[in-house]
């Protein structure tokens, strides 16, 4: 069989894989990235980007070739929600102030073009089937394209082929260590924005009776995509008549019917309640996952590609720095997967807790009205990521909104007490989690919910021979 010998092996060229590539590639070092599809090439995502997101685009060199597509900028995110609206504009990142709504169609070629302008090798339509080891170390992979089979070694391999990686069973990480059943699905599908150049500068949320529906102006300007996030019971009904549930939806939201309706040049349904979150061990003797190979979450908190390019960056910058020494590499692998888990450990539990759809609760109101009326950045700091979602949602806040909901004319204080019951919970096991459990731990937390599931199985079954690594 063929075999080469390269610095880094990277399986998957979107999000993660071509952030990391990028640092590595910089330094000197010589990186192949591998990827079975050819691009452009679609995969299942709503995409969108807030600046502290967009950043990373700038970071690994691709945004000049992003805002060449003509995207709308966002700058504002609002919510509504019957009598409640909130309306801020986005903190800055970078210099960036504004979102993006990118098809990953479009999107991800571009960054593969960075990887390659950066200096890596991407080979498309290749397969990574198996990685290569020695002495209880991953040294390579067994690829495949069009000519047959061949080896690549490398000091370096990481798997960033997303939630079905292959490299996470190759390495006997399949199985998350922690995860969480998600109650919610995705609808979604492409429109030319009946308000034309007037259309709002701005994310917008629309809530109405358990419907959860976000309109974000997209690429190029002038079309938007609509999502509803809504319960994964509901999903089935928009497989079977689609036109007649998306018209419900839009007439039992008058705020959103009002944005949208009269909508033309609408694409096809797009629909998934494939979405547990998890966290699987991430780094080993010469592996790392990055990206949704390792760590997934409920899109409702619109961070997994931000997640993906930031910690597929730092993994490169710490392995260009690291890749002469084994021993070194591996503790900056399990250094790089601590400050992953650190940084985005607060959003999976907001994701969690937020994967129960259902109503707005008059609590749940009261204290998302406590952000009403200020359009500086404090709610969207919960997507930008400027502060940990629990000091934005803080407990001065919630003593505030839990006042309000009790003093309301007609309140059901039973009802709020019942559901400060569930809450409760949640808010100290969280907390305690970020502080106190410490790296991997798989103590469980109330945010999280059994029956989750990750797929059919893992791709490849690890032999006896194949010790996990
Ligand atoms: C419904 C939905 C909506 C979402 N909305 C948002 C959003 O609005 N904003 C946001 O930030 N995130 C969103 N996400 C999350 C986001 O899509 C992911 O976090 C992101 O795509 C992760 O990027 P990645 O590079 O890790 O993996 P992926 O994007 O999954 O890329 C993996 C790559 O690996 C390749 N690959 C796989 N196996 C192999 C193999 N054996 N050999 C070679 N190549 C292989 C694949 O071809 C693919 O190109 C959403 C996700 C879903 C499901």
């Amino acid at each position: 069989m063929r075999t080469e010998t390269v610095d880094v092996v990277i399986v998957g060229a979107r999000c993660a894989g071509s952030a990391a590539a990028v640092p590595l590639a910089r330094a000197g070092h010589r990186v192949v990235v591998v990827d079975k599809a050819r691009f452009p090439s679609d995969t299942m995502s709503t995409h969108v980007l807030v600046p502290n997101g967009v950043q990373e685009l700038a970071f690994m060199g691709a945004l000049p070739g992003i805002l060449k597509l003509n995207p709308a900028r966002s700058h504002y995110l609002t919510l509504q929600d019957g009598d409640l609206e909130v309306r801020e504009r986005f903190r800055r990142f970078s210099g960036i102030d504004y979102a993006i709504c990118v098809p990953r169609d479009q999107q991800d070629a571009v960054l593969v073009e960075a990887a390659r302008a950066a200096g890596a090798e991407v080979r498309e339509r290749t397969h990574v089937e198996d990685v290569l080891r020695e002495d209880g170390r991953v040294v390579g992979v067994r690829c495949r394209d069009r000519d047959g089979q061949y080896e690549v070694r490398a000091s370096l391999i990481v798997g960033a082929d997303g939630r079905r990686s292959r490299m996470a069973a190759a390495v006997g990480a399949w199985t998350p260590y922690r995860a969480s059943r998600n109650g919610r699905g995705f609808v979604f599908r492409y429109l030319d924005d009946p308000l034309g150049p007037d259309a709002p500068d701005a994310l917008q949320i629309f809530r109405a009776e358990g419907d959860q529906v976000l309109v974000l102006p997209s690429c190029p300007v002038g079309r938007t995509l609509v999502v509803n996030m809504t319960a994964a019971e509901a999903v089935p009904a928009y497989r079977r008549g689609v036109e007649g549930e998306w018209a419900r939806m839009i007439d039992r939201n008058p705020a959103l019917k009002a944005r949208i309706d009269g909508a033309t040049n609408l694409s096809s349904l797009r629909s998934t309640t494939d979405l547990s979150s998890y966290y699987r061990r991430s780094s080993g003797p010469g592996w790392a996952l990055a990206g949704d190979a390792g760590h997934f979450k409920d899109p409702v908190t619109g961070n997994g590609m931000r997640d993906a390019m930031k910690f597929g960056r730092l993994l490169g910058e710490a392995a260009a720095a690291s890749l002469h020494d084994p021993v070194e590499l591996d503790a900056a692998l399990l250094a790089w997967e601590a400050a992953r888990d650190a940084d985005t450990i607060s959003t999976y539990h907001w994701g969690n807790r937020e994967s129960r759809p259902g109503p707005t609760s008059p609590l749940v109101r009261e204290v998302l009205r406590t952000f009403a009326g200020d359009d500086r950045p404090n709610l969207s700091d919960t997507f930008n990521r400027a502060r940990p979602v629990e000091a934005v949602i803080n407990p001065a806040r919630l003593t505030r909104g839990l006042v309000r909901a009790l003093r309301a004319p007609g309140a059901d204080r039973h009802a709020i007490w019942r559901e400060l019951r569930v809450e409760l919970p949640m808010e100290i096991g969280l907390r305690r989690h970020r502080l106190i459990d410490g790296f991997r731990s798989t103590r469980p937390v109330a945010t999280e919910r059994a029956g989750w599931s990750i797929g059919d199985g893992e791709p490849r079954a690890v032999s006896p021979q194949d010790q996990p690594v």
